[in-house]
């Protein structure tokens, strides 16, 4: 089944379940690879940080916002918000790629 962990040291983390100590892992959560730590008794504790992460993008997928043109200098910007800035962990300077698709409609992928 597995769960997030809660509190966890480099060594390992304790099981709740069974008490043995747990070792760091690779673990498959919603679909993604992240690092955890699995105990012999099956039980698995993921990383935390690395879980939210996965929640957020998830919860984000397929919504839309509402952003403005602007403008600076002689080159129209958007802004990208804040919370698909930290989901998506994109970073000034990062290139992007900047497709056209029909109907207005444009899509930004990260690379
Ligand atoms: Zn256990």
């Amino acid at each position: 089944m597995g769960m997030i962990a809660k509190s966890f040291s480099r060594k390992g983390m304790e099981c709740g379940k069974c008490g043995h100590l747990a070792g760091e892992a690779s673990l498959s959560f919603q679909g993604h690879e992240i690092n955890g730590w699995k105990c012999r008794c099956g039980e698995e504790y993921f990383n935390p940080e690395q879980a939210q992460k996965i929640l957020t993008l998830n919860k984000l997928k397929n919504s839309k916002f509402e952003v403005k043109v602007g403008q600076i200098r002689s080159n129209l910007i958007v802004r990208i918000p804040k919370e698909v800035e930290e989901a998506l962990g994109l970073r000034k300077g990062e290139e992007m790629l900047l497709g056209v698709l029909e109907g207005r409609k444009i899509e930004l992928m990260g690379k």
